[in-house]
């Protein structure tokens, strides 16, 4: 934009220096006054003009310059430094003034911003922003992590993001009449997520503030991700379903026996074989409970592995012996191949035979007579020891496999209980493996057999 105004003011002063010349001119001819009388003349008719003249610049410039100190001393938080000089330098010391606090106030809200910006990126809940009408003006990390937001999500309603009329409902409500409302928000598949959301409006300071809900310029979402803590509840709940269940079997089946021996079955001839039901029956319940235990152990914070340079040849043969006279009697042929005698472990040597043992007594129960069962140790360069055990029995059909390692988790119910089994022996197994730092996997094939492999970390060279 051209501004114009010193050539308007310039053209009416020369216009009042012409107008005076003329006057005076005019004097002198017309009249025939003295130069003297008639510039005098001249004088007094100009003077009031350009008074007047220089009245209308300045009246605006002093209205400004009111004004402008007024602003400075009723928004800027510094003394007002503008002395009392001419107008124009007061305007110009208010327009510095101004601008120097400007500035001030420009990076004090850059500042905070950015740490907002901060805050929320830092945090774990997910946020969402909302103005007066409802329309998103941010939403941070953590919510478009959660929700699987689209990259751009302002001026768009959290109804056409996230689809769902409870938090549309709950947003809008805030907003009219300014409450806080906290609720449960489940989202289907498949995001299948379970947030706790509070919803608080954004009020004006007290004295701004007018009736309920009035002035609400925006609300603020924020979303606890309960998901994991659902899942684990569920898992809990589950578990002490499973256990009760487990142990309720063996203690019907020993109640009924005692009830029966008490009744008079003692003294006859079947009384040896119901103890000996019994007898197995509190094996069962004493085996369950030792594997919870050892379970719970290892779960535990404080389980600590004992970790020490082991021979992977030397453990694979203790663990022969150990369970060599159980094979024998099915008549299962036991051996080890492939082992390189120079591979050793780093693992705590009583649980890594715990390991073995599980899966040895499964490879047995599981192999009908005659079988066979090989165990092997490859070297997984870089820095690994891989253990397998082999055996050519009734297998695992394909859509149990992933399963199998889950607590209580039987292909066979019947058949398990059958041979003692308590469904925690493997997933003892898989917690040992990951509490060593190693996996543990299986391939089955039905009436094939199984073959259960180990990696644990190889001990340093
Ligand atoms: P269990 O005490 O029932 O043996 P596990 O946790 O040790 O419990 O094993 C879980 C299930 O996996 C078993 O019930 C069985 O159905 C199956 N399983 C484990 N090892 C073998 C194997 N070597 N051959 C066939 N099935 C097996």
């Amino acid at each position: 934009m051209k501004i114009q105004y010193p050539w308007k003011w310039m053209s009416y002063f020369i216009g009042l220096l012409l107008l005076f010349l003329l006057i005076q001119r005019m004097g002198q001819i017309f009249f025939k006054f003295s130069f003297l009388l008639s510039s005098l003349i001249g004088l007094s008719i100009i003077i009031p003009l350009a008074y007047l003249l220089v009245r209308s610049i300045t009246r605006p410039i002093s209205h400004l310059t009111q004004k402008a100190t007024q602003w400075v001393s009723d928004h800027l938080a510094t003394p007002n430094r503008i002395g009392p000089t001419d107008e124009l330098q007061k305007l110009s010391r208010a327009f510095d003034e101004i601008e120097i606090q400007f500035r001030t106030k420009m990076d004090e809200i850059s500042k905070e911003r950015d740490s907002l910006r901060t805050i929320l990126r830092g945090m774990s809940e997910g946020v969402l922003f909302v103005d007066e009408k409802g329309r998103i003006l941010v939403a941070n990390d953590a919510l478009r992590q959660f929700l699987s937001l689209p990259p751009t999500v302002a001026k768009r309603t959290p109804l056409e993001i996230i689809r769902n009329a409870e938090l549309e409902e709950a947003i809008q409500k805030v907003l009219r009449e300014g409450k806080t409302i906290s609720f449960e928000l489940s989202l289907p598949s498949p995001l299948g997520k379970t947030f706790e959301v509070n919803v608080v409006g954004i009020v004006p300071s007290k004295d701004e503030m007018g009736a309920e809900g009035e002035g609400v310029r925006g609300a603020i979402a924020v979303f606890h991700d309960k998901t994991r803590l659902k899942e684990l509840e569920k898992i809990r709940q589950d578990f002490v379903a499973n256990v009760s269940h487990e142990l309720r079997t063996p203690l019907t089946t020993i109640k009924g026996y005692v009830e029966t021996l008490l009744e008079g079955a003692l003294k006859e001839e079947v009384a040896f074989q119901f103890i000996q039901v019994i007898k197995r029956h509190t094996d069962r319940l004493t085996k369950i409970v030792e594997d919870l235990l050892t379970l719970s152990k290892i779960e535990s914070k404080e389980f600590q592995l004992k970790r020490e340079e082991i021979s992977a040849a030397r453990l694979m043969e203790e663990v022969i012996h150990l369970v060599k006279g159980e094979a024998e009697r099915k008549n299962i042929r036991l051996s080890l191949s492939e082992v390189h005698p120079n591979l050793f472990l780093l693992g705590d040597p009583y649980y890594l035979e715990q390991i073995l043992i599980n899966l040895l007594d499964n490879a047995i129960k599981y192999t009908p007579e005659g079988g066979e069962i090989i165990l092997s140790v490859k070297e997984r360069p870089p820095d690994e020891v891989e253990l397998s055990v082999k055996d050519n029995g009734i297998g695992i059909p394909e859509e149990d496999l992933p399963r199998i390692f889950e607590r209580f988790y039987r292909v066979d119910k019947g058949r398990s209980q059958e041979l003692g089994g308590t469904g925690l022996g493997l997933s003892i197994v898989k917690h040992l493996a990951h509490a060593h730092g190693g996996k543990v996997w299986a391939e089955s094939q039905l009436g094939k057999g199984s073959t259960f492999y180990l990696t644990l970390p190889a001990y340093p060279k």
